[in-house]
């Protein structure tokens, strides 16, 4: 990823105060954002839901997302637009009523299928960063990395590892790199952090693996 000289002063709210800090690299003006449809058992979920919602609206960062208003999604595109931020949805037609696509939205692209949805995404998209989800959120996860593994594209991945949530799955993917059926410097392209402002930072400063490229972006 090109990175610009560039000095961007903003603030962001972590653990009740508002913090002053500095990014360095403006490039990154849309994220996508995986998480649950669904509102979990704790609410620390939601809550972390809205604060990435508020980092995002506040430093100028438009998130890309599924487009519905259920779950953490629904909590995270509401609060960026609370705070005056962009939010673009992609969302296959088929899914409209059942993930309620009602918010009004900066864009809300329709798309024909799953596929879609997480190539539109994708393209949109100058990083990912991945909250606590079920299978959704894991496939969209998961076809991310796969995509970076292959040399489909060099963007930052993040996961947001609030309430340890993504800890089995962390252990995993070190148990894959052990049995050498995953090379370590393809887990090594995970950033991960407990806090959302500390992520967001490792997804400034990443720096892309050099990895062959296997295939070519229309072979897929
Ligand atoms: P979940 O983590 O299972 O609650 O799902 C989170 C989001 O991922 C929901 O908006 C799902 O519609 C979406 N999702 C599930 N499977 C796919 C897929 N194969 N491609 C794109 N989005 C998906």
């Amino acid at each position: 990823m090109p990175h610009k000289e560039s000095v961007h002063t903003s603030y962001f709210y972590k653990k009740n105060v508002y913090c002053k800090v500095l990014l360095s690299d403006l490039t990154m003006r849309n994220i996508c954002v995986f998480c649950a449809s669904s509102l979990g058992d704790n609410e620390i979920y939601a809550q972390t839901a809205r604060t990435v919602g508020k980092m995002l609206a506040e430093n100028g960062i438009q998130l890309i997302y599924g487009g519905g208003n259920v779950g953490l999604m629904g909590q995270l595109a509401q609060t960026v637009l609370a705070h005056g931020g962009q939010v673009t949805g992609v969302i296959p037609e088929f899914l409209i009523r059942k993930e309620d696509a009602s918010l009004t939205l900066t864009e809300l692209i329709v798309v024909d299928t799953m596929h879609a949805r997480k190539t539109r995404m994708a393209e949109l998209s100058d990083g990912f960063m991945t909250l606590p989800g079920g299978f959704g959120t894991m496939d969209e996860l998961c076809e991310i990395l796969t995509w970076a593994q292959l040399g489909l594209h060099d963007k930052p991945i993040g996961i947001l590892n609030v309430n340890y949530y993504y800890n089995p799955l962390l252990q995993l993917f070190d148990h894959m790199v052990q049995e050498k059926l995953l090379r370590k410097e393809n887990r090594d392209m995970i950033l991960v952090d407990t806090n959302p402002l500390t992520l967001l930072k490792k997804m400034y400063q990443y720096h892309p693996p050099v990895v062959e490229q296997w295939l070519r972006k229309e072979q897929v």
